[in-house]
């Protein structure tokens, strides 16, 4: 199940359940689109991977499931992640 965490770990921007701009790689770390799309390049700086859009879940669920509370706040050092992000995007399978 996904943890649905509240807040984009780069910039700390608020996420809740119902944002549709939140992104998660495959290990569900959370970020921003804006964070994605700008200083990340695509690329998630723990593990490398690549975001989707967050699915929303539905209120009903969500009362039943609660999303996570638990703020992650590692904003990346945006030097470093350019030179990672440039290898990872040659790698990429696509
Ligand atoms: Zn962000
Ligand atoms: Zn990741």
């Amino acid at each position: 199940m996904l943890k649905l965490k509240p807040s984009c770990e780069n910039c700390d921007k608020d996420l809740p359940p119902e944002s549709t701009e939140a992104r998660i790689c495959t290990f569900e770390c959370t970020f921003c689109a804006s964070c994605v799309t700008g200083v990340l390049e695509g690329v998630c700086p723990n593990c490398g991977g690549n975001f989707v859009p967050r699915p929303i879940r539905p209120k009903a669920a969500l009362a039943k499931k609660p999303a996570s509370t638990e703020r992650v706040h590692k904003p990346v050092d945006v030097e470093k992640h350019k030179a990672f992000a440039a290898r990872q995007n040659q790698l990429a399978p696509k």
